[in-house]
């Protein structure tokens, strides 16, 4: 199947209320102009220099994503561009976002990483740390040039759908909590090849899909 009718498929499958990302990352620029030319647009890159790259070589009306860990002194290589960052996971990494974002006189989109699956390895916040961070905006206030848009989270690589589903209700039960305190949280951001459809039905409103429209990326 080509690209193109990949991203038919599962454009077919998504509410209205969720927007599909395409994760490249791996995948040279001729697969992303290929996606391009089906009317793709939201593109999700995990490497700073990939990104950057990329960036300078495809049409500027591509809105490139940020969802992988994403290092503090990298942050000023995408500062200037970047549409969304899906993995903000610590203070420190958000004082860099603030910083390189007023030098270039820009409010940057960002999601806050929250870290429910079991694996260790992830990165992101626990959802009790979030919560006691946001309720008394203390947070948002500290970063004019950052703009909240939501939560990203990732699910327990498991075959055990009740497991998924769990974790995907863990974090839209949050988001929706943390939409009172936050006026300008409204993406969640969840969903991968493999759990998409999970991630969609628990209310997703971004989801990240790179093996489904690309094929298996070459390391
Ligand atoms: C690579 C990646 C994806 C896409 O994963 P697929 O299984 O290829 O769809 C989604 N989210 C993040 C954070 C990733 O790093």
């Amino acid at each position: 199947m080509s690209i193109a009718s990949k991203i038919a498929e599962i454009n077919a499958q998504l509410p209205a209320s969720t927007r599909l990302v395409a994760v490249s990352k791996y995948h040279p620029a001729d697969a992303v102009r290929e996606a391009y030319e089906a009317g793709q647009r939201i593109f999700g890159e995990s490497h700073v220099q990939e990104v950057t790259a990329k960036y300078a070589e495809l049409p500027t009306d591509i809105e490139w994503h940020f969802i992988g860990h994403l290092q503090t002194n990298k942050v000023k290589y995408i500062a200037p561009f970047i549409a969304l960052i899906h993995s903000v996971d610590t203070e420190h990494l958000l004082d860099e976002i603030e910083k390189q974002a007023a030098k270039v006189n820009r409010q940057i989109p960002v999601l806050l990483e929250v870290h429910v699956a079991q694996e260790e390895t992830k990165y992101g916040f626990s959802i009790d740390s979030l919560r006691e961070t946001l309720k008394n905006g203390g947070l948002v206030a500290k970063y004019p040039h950052v703009l909240f848009k939501g939560i990203m989270g990732m699910a327990s690589h498991v075959d055990d759908d009740a497991t998924i589903r769990a974790e995907f209700h863990a974090l839209s039960s949050f988001f929706n909590e943390a939409k009172t305190w936050v006026p300008t949280f409204c993406e969640l951001s969840m969903g991968m090849s493999g759990d998409y459809q999970i991630a969609v039905e628990e209310g997703s409103t971004l989801v990240r899909i790179g093996t489904s429209i690309f094929g298996e990326r070459v390391y």
